[in-house]
């Protein structure tokens, strides 16, 4: 595997704090983020490595040296001139494998390559984007995707008042491929990628996957950024991505928003009170925060998949605005009783995801790397306390919504409390 980071960045913002130096060298705990970024290649067995230099080429070449420190081999490229992310990997084009992984010499990352790069073959696509949700989604630029992860658009920000858009956003490393940027060589000589090689490209019908990774990457460009990424990679947040990782399962009628119908309008669906600061607090705190819903609607033909995309993007937009955000949404479609006018017979099914199975909370535990033993529902209703019990994790039944008053199961919760704020305020202690 061959990876280039772009590491030509001048760093402005950062002036007050590393003086000349070039973005890629300013110091995280006492290491440049570009030898943060090399040990973790090398660690994972990545032995070439492309740095695209502009701003700074001799300091980084310096630093590299022949790589041999870190059992690797460096190639250089200097840029003539500023051409932007886009331009200078396009400049460099010679010195690039067939199919290779791009990063950005200013982010702390901490990233499974070999699963970023197998995702890419698997979906056939021909560029893959690393994407996540964040905690600013309305001053991002958001990746709309259709069900299987292909990106449709690229939506810049600013973004319009009651326009609900799914908090995915991209991350800044991609999967990239030759043949592919060889077709642009000639006519594209500058610019990024995000801003207008990738909109060029889906323009032109070319297939944009986009890799949903719960992993840490995160840019580090601005002194508060800076702060921040040390702070993480002192407490152990950096790896943690990594590793098998705490998470709090929520409900959502009842739970984070505030009706408890069957069917929700859009018009209806608000959040609680302190439902983004719950989500918030164990995004802050490391957990993972993963929404595990049951939507028989879809099986009896009362709302499609697409309106409840809409709903859910709703739901993450004005989680979102607050500063907190969902690593995952998993939704039961099912409905084990036939009868209804306008029902999808394939999803009248005995499933094993709908509360209170646990599959849901089993699923999203091996695709996200969750370690259940230090996991928690949390959620209003017996029916999530029993989805608990079943899939073996603890539990808080919380005050809102049916308020367990639903009395449809037996099972206690580890502990009774008001909210859903209060209930992760609890855990988090
Ligand atoms: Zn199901």
């Amino acid at each position: 595997m061959q990876l280039a980071i772009i590491a030509g960045g001048k760093g402005t913002r950062l002036r007050s704090r590393i003086g000349d130096l070039p973005k890629p060298l300013a110091p995280v705990a006492g290491k440049p983020l570009l030898q943060h970024q090399i040990e973790m290649a090398a660690a994972q067995g990545v032995r070439e490595i492309v740095v695209l230099t502009g701003y700074g080429a001799a300091a980084i070449r310096e630093f590299c040296g022949d790589g041999s420190r870190w059992g690797v081999s460096f190639q250089f490229h200097e840029e003539t001139t500023p051409l932007g992310t886009a331009g200078c990997v396009l400049e460099a084009l010679d010195l690039l494998a067939d199919e290779f992984i791009v990063l950005y010499g200013d982010t702390m990352l901490d990233i499974d390559l070999h699963r970023f790069l197998q995702y890419h073959r698997q979906t056939e696509a021909d560029v893959t984007l690393l994407a996540h949700p964040n905690d600013h989604p309305q001053d991002s630029d958001l990746l709309a995707v259709d069900e299987r992860g292909i990106v449709r658009t690229i939506l810049p920000y600013p973004h319009a008042e009651g326009e609900w858009l799914e908090n995915l956003v991209n991350a800044a490393a991609y999967v990239l491929t030759k043949p592919l940027l060889a077709a642009y060589r000639g006519r594209f000589r500058s610019g990024d990628f995000a801003k207008q090689l990738f909109p060029l490209m889906l323009s032109e019908g070319h297939r944009i996957a986009a890799y949903r990774s719960t992993e840490y990457i995160k840019d580090a460009g601005t002194p508060e950024r800076l702060d921040k990424v040390e702070a993480d990679f002192l407490a152990g947040r950096v790896a943690q991505g990594r590793g098998a990782r705490p998470a709090v399962f929520f409900d959502r009628d009842g739970t984070l928003t505030a009706s408890t119908a069957l069917v929700i309008g859009l018009d209806q669906l608000e959040l609680l009170p302190g439902a983004a600061a719950a989500v918030r607090a164990a995004n802050r705190a490391g957990y993972l925060a993963v929404l595990v819903t049951n939507q028989p609607v879809i099986a009896r033909g009362d709302c499609t998949v697409a309106e409840l995309r809409i709903l859910h993007n709703k739901l993450e937009t004005l989680l979102g605005r607050e500063g907190a955000y969902l690593d995952q949404i998993y939704y039961c479609p099912h409905h084990p009783h036939g009868g209804y006018p306008g029902e999808r017979p394939e999803l009248k099914i005995e499933c094993a995801c709908r509360k209170p199975q646990p599959g849901m909370i089993l699923q999203a535990a091996d695709e996200l790397g969750i370690d259940l033993a230090r996991s928690w529902m949390v959620g209003d209703s017996t029916m999530d306390i029993l989805t608990a019990h079943n899939a073996g994790i603890r539990s808080a039944l919380v005050a809102t919504g049916n308020g367990g008053a639903d009395g449809r199961y037996q099972a206690e919760p580890t502990f009774r409390t008001d909210s859903a704020a209060t209930a992760v305020a609890r855990i988090l202690s």
